[in-house]
This record gives C-alpha cells, structure tokens and sequence, in this order.
C-alpha cells in the first residue's frame, strides 16, 4: 500500500491520522501534538528530525506514512535580495518558488502545478507545456522550505503568499484548496495575506468565493476586451470577460474582499490609452487595484515591455477614472524569477512561433497608439 504523506493532510485529518497510529501503538495522545509541531511549526523534513520522539516512534512513523520533501536542486540570489528555489519532486519533475524581500514584507510566490496548460502567449511557463498537478504536500513544502531558508539567513517570517508561481492555481483545486487551508490554519498565514491569482477559471473563482476565509483574489486580465484578451489569453475562449466578471462580482458580494487585476503592459499591443480607459471602466466596478506588470521578455518573442513614460501615462488615466494602480517593479531579473519568466529548464522545448500562431504585431517601435 502506498505510504500517506502527512503534509497533504489538512489539520483535522492529519489529527486523526495520528491520533489512530499512536492509539494502535499503545502510545499517548499527547503523541499526536508533538508529532504535528514538527511538521507545521518547526518544519521538519524527515522523521529523523522528530527529536523527543522515541527512535522505535520514528522509525514507525517512516514505516507508515511519508513526509514530501522537495530537494532544492538550486538557489539563487539575485542582486536586488530575491531568491528563487528551484524544487525536484520526488519523481524528478521540478518547480519553482521566489521569495521577494520588500521594506514592509517577505512575499513568498509558490507554484500550483508543474508547467502550466493555459498557455498564455507572454508566459515562460506557457511554453513549456503542462506536466502534471502538484500536491497540497508539495505546495505547501515549497512554504517550509522557504521559511527554513529564511530563519536561517534572518531575512523575518514571509508576511505574504501568492500563487504566481508556475502553474494556475484554480485548475489544481484539489491540492490547492487544502494547501489553502494547512498554509491558513497550521502555518499561520492569515488568509487575507494569502493571494490566489488566477487566469480567469469561473468555477474555480465561485468555489474560492464560497468558502468561509477571506483570502485574497487576482486575476490576470491583460487586456480590457474579449478579442484582444482572446489572443493573449487562450482560456478567454472558454470563460469569456463577461462570465469572469460576474464571477468576481460573486466573490465580491461574498466578502467584501478586495480583488486586484494584474495586467502586463506589453509595448504597442494592449498599452494603448484606450486601453487605459476601456480598462477603468472595466475594473471601476469593483473595489479593485491594478497591478500594472512591465513585460519580462521572455527568450524567442521580440514583444518589449511598455516604456517607463508610458507605464506611468496608463497608470494615470487610471488614477484620473478613481481606479488605484501601481507599477510592479521588475524583481530578480537577473536570476529569471521575474513574473512570468519561470520555466523549469529541463522541460523547455524550442519557442513557438507564437507571434504568427495568435496573428498579433505590436506597432513598429516609436509610433504613437491608435
Ligand atoms: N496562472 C495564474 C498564476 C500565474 S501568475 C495567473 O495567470 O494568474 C503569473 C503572473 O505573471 C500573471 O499575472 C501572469 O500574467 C504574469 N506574467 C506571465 N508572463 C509574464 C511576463 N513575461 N512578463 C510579466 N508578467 C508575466
């Protein structure tokens, strides 16, 4: 029989779990506690670790259950303090994790899924296609291995999560749904510091309204209308901008949650001043933000980033409509963890073609918008 692994199980589960195994042990209740403050509190990544556990109590543990532990088979620290964790599974498949240290917070962004199947034009992991879902255990060890990185090198406890990572989080809502849970309840990550982002999966985003927390959701939206947003998008053909919308309406009246709106502005192509205004139109309903991304090129395309000038012209004709937006700075460049640029590089095949595939051209470079 296959050996569970105790961090896939959220709190309650894990509780019974090992209340069962201690009980048919013989061993005492308070067995069960101890057992889970290694594992969500103190991290540890094998049942060695378990220190005031007898060794027959360990060797037992091994005997019977798993603990998933991610080997990183590569850190890097760019110059501007980011670091990336590169992660082998146990099968070998790899994904990453950035932990982005800021004045006021360690943000930690995590991947859902290995590669990613939406395929979105501007995305490095789009390209490398769909390898298969994570489980809550590996979502939530990326979290573990992370602080441990963190405590050791005194960089302060990650104040936020995002699943920006590779991968889209609401197509993995079986792992994700309770690494949701383990990161809220036993990793004390409050749910309001926990951001679910989102290409715009309409069941997913219902689903993720429903529940009782408050976490938080952004959607990646890209483009102010369905044709254009069709072309750089792909999943826009299955859940169209109106079926999305109405869905966050749903999150919304659900608890008042404040959604953000990421948008890549890529030069000539969806940064446009009319862009701008179709856009706080768009996003003017809803107690938003958007989060205006600079594009990172990504290897093979001749798609540019939207220039300094321009980024802050589109931020202002939203301001000016009573829409917030800030421009996201470009962090860890130089280590390519940069939004959008993380691709595990044994799974890269040759770029497509895609410029043709989706029939789109930016503007010759320094012509003015329509
Ligand atoms: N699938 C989810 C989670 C991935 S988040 C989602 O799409 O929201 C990754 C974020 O980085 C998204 O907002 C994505 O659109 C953005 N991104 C992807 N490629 C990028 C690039 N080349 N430059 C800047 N941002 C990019």
């Amino acid at each position: 029989m296959e050996r569970a692994d105790l961090l896939s199980l959220t709190p309650d589960q894990l509780d019974a779990v090992l209340a069962e195994h201690f009980r048919l042990r013989g061993q005492g209740a308070y067995r069960v506690g101890q057992t889970r403050a290694w594992l969500h509190e103190r991290d540890a990544l094998s049942f060695d670790e378990l220190t005031d556990l007898p060794q027959r109590e360990r060797d037992a543990l091994a005997e019977v259950f798993t603990l998933c532990a991610p080997v990183p088979a590569r850190v890097e620290q760019s110059a501007d303090g980011t670091v990336k964790h590169l992660w082998r599974l146990g099968d070998g498949e790899l994904v990453e994790s950035v932990l982005i240290p800021s004045p006021e917070r360690l943000t930690l962004c995590i991947s859902s899924q290995a590669g990613c199947a939406m395929a979105c034009v501007f995305c490095a992991t789009g390209w490398s296609g769909y390898r298969r879902q994570l489980t809550a255990g590996e979502i939530v060890a990326q979290f573990r291995g992370a602080r441990r990185y963190a405590t050791e090198r005194d960089l302060g406890a990650i104040s936020n999560v995002v699943f920006m990572g590779m991968g889209e989080p609401l197509m993995n809502r079986k792992a994700v749904f309770p690494a949701l849970t383990l990161l809220n309840q036993a990793y004390g990550m409050g749910a309001r510091r926990i951001t679910v982002s989102t290409v715009g999966v309409v069941p997913g985003i219902a689903e993720l309204a429903a529940r009782p927390e408050q976490f938080r959701l952004a959607l990646s939206l890209h483009a102010p209308n369905h044709e254009l947003r069709a072309q750089l998008v792909p999943l826009e053909k299955k859940y169209p901008l109106p079926l999305v919308l109405e869905a966050l309406r749903g999150f919304e009246a659900a608890g008042g949650r404040r959604i953000t709106f990421e948008y890549v502005l890529i030069d000539g192509l969806n940064d446009a001043a009319q862009h701008a205004i179709e856009l706080a139109g768009l996003a003017g309903e809803f107690q938003s933000h958007v989060n205006l991304i600079p594009f990172n090129p990504i290897p093979g395309t001749d798609w540019r980033p939207t220039p300094p000038d321009r980024q802050r012209a589109f931020a202002e004709i939203l301001e000016a409509r009573g829409v917030p937006a800030t421009i996201r700075s470009p962090r860890g460049r130089d280590i390519a963890a940069a939004c959008g640029q993380l691709r595990a590089e044994h799974v890269t095949r040759p770029p497509r073609p895609y410029l043709n595939l989706v029939g789109l051209q930016p503007r010759p470079r320094g012509q003015a918008g329509p």
